[in-house]
């Protein structure tokens, strides 16, 4: 298993900009929102399951999961998205540990949107925080996602505080600056995690 970075950030705080930087430099990039819709593409036993359990009206005409259906039926009823929790974590766990072992760097690099919510940060060997400054986070949250300044503050409240990212990270990133500002940053984490990562193999 590879050397494992989680980077996290608020909605907004410009993960997919950094982790696309780390990409560039042939970092092995583990995305937890992509693997949370590759376990209910059609055909996956997860979709096969939620249908069988909220009925059909799950499934769009195509196949594929409706979301809106799905996330309206857990809203209001804990129970049932205590039953979506269930299934849905460990195939996300198994599936995140399948892709990390295939990772073809000397580190991989676990993007988890909500690490410090989810509480999975002792899953990783090091953890790397994107900040920004509120107001930044939302003009870019409205900007990219077509959305009100309300709607924005919404999604914000509803994530942990920067603070509470920040009490839990080893390296942050301010990405306050430009987008192409934060090239030099990832650097020097990258150079900072391959020595890591080559002295967490020797332990071994
Ligand atoms: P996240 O993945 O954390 O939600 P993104 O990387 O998608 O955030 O960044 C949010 C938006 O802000 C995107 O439209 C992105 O292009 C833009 N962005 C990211 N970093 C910067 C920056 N330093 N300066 C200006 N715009 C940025």
């Amino acid at each position: 298993m590879a050397y494992i970075v989680a980077l996290t950030g608020g909605i907004g705080s410009g993960k997919s900009t950094v982790a696309d930087a780390f990409a560039r430099l042939g970092v092995s990039i583990v995305d937890a929102d992509v693997i949370a819709r590759q376990i209910v593409e059609p055909g996956t036993p997860a979709l096969a399951a939620i249908a069988a359990h909220f009925g059909n009206e799950m499934l769009l005409a195509d196949g594929s999961l409706n979301r809106p259906a799905l996330r309206q039926r857990i809203f209001s009823t804990p129970e049932e998205k205590r039953w979506l929790n269930q299934l849905m974590h460990p195939l996300i766990h198994q599936e995140t540990q399948r892709q990390l072992a295939k990772a073809r760097s000397p580190y991989a690099l676990w993007v988890v949107p909500l690490l410090v919510e989810n509480n999975l940060q002792d899953r990783a060997d090091r953890v790397l925080v994107v900040d920004v400054d509120s107001a930044t986070q939302l003009a870019r949250t409205m900007a990219r996602d077509g959305i009100s300044h309300q709607q924005a503050l919404n999604i914000l409240s509803a994530q942990a505080t920067r603070e509470q990212r920040l009490a839990i990270a080893d390296d942050v990133i301010d990405n306050n600056g430009t987008a192409q500002g934060i090239t030099p940053y990832v650097a020097a984490l990258h150079r900072r995690y391959l020595e890591l990562a080559a002295s967490a193999t020797r332990q071994d």
